[in-house]
């Protein structure tokens, strides 16, 4: 490897119908390794990862209003906290959901547990109190340099695996939405193959896997509107 070459994404991510020299492209979608662009992640991990920070302590608050374990509704991403006070009448109030406290648990303890070793690895100071939003405003802060740590990838796949399994117990998006007739923007792809995954803001190409934000895809749609028009 030369000084000028970057490293491969550490989560293996690899480029769509893009082929290593040796691979003869059978069945293979493609492998030739996603370059690390921040730290030892690749663009779309990187974003992905900021994207689950932010999103980690509204989770964390829908899940407490979801406590109760009759309780059906879908969340508003940019509403208040839905109030976990759902019977009504002279019923008895509904048992908890065992399943959703421990997740709730475990996403603000592993949140805690990341911004305790990080503060200690590079002797900075955390926040005042550990709360979900305090240890995921830093977390994001230093994510930049946290991105350069080997254990970024296991905090990843934690991280997915938790807010995956309280998407699970207490949806807030039902299902992943399709978004016709707009071809991917994605270098080498260019399918029509778009998607926003259930609790995801971002557009998702099935195909590729590449993420574009909300405001880029906007962008994008008008453009490929435009192109069509002229
Ligand atoms: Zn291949
Ligand atoms: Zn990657
Ligand atoms: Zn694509």
């Amino acid at each position: 490897m030369t000084a000028t070459e970057t490293r491969a994404c550490i989560n293996g991510c690899s480029l769509y119908r893009q082929h290593l020299t040796d691979c003869t492209g059978d069945g293979c979608r493609g492998c030739l390794p996603t370059r690390a662009r921040h730290g030892l992640l690749c663009d779309n991990c990187y974003r992905r990862l900021e994207l689950m920070l932010t999103d980690a302590p509204i989770v964390h608050r829908w899940l407490g209003g979801n406590m109760a374990a009759s309780t059906t509704q879908h969340l508003d991403p940019d509403g208040p906290a839905p109030s976990r006070h759902r019977t009504k009448g002279d019923e008895s109030p509904a048992p908890l959901n065992v399943g959703i406290l421990d997740t709730r648990q475990l996403l603000a303890d592993r949140l805690a547990i990341w911004v305790d070793h990080h503060c200690e690895e590079v002797k900075v100071t955390g926040p005042d109190e550990h709360t979900p939003a305090n240890d995921a405003a830093h977390l994001i802060r230093w994510l930049p340099s946290i991105a350069c740590w080997d254990i970024v990838s296991d905090w990843m796949e934690e991280l997915a695996e938790t807010m995956r399994d309280a998407h699970q117990l207490a949806p807030w998006r039902p299902i992943t939405r399709r978004i016709p007739g707009i071809p991917c923007p994605g270098e080498n792809c260019g399918e029509t193959n778009l998607a926003i995954y259930g609790g995801d803001t971002d557009v998702t190409c099935l195909s590729c896997r590449t993420t574009i934000n909300e405001r880029a895809f906007g962008l994008w749609e008008q453009i490929v509107l435009n192109r069509e028009a002229s």
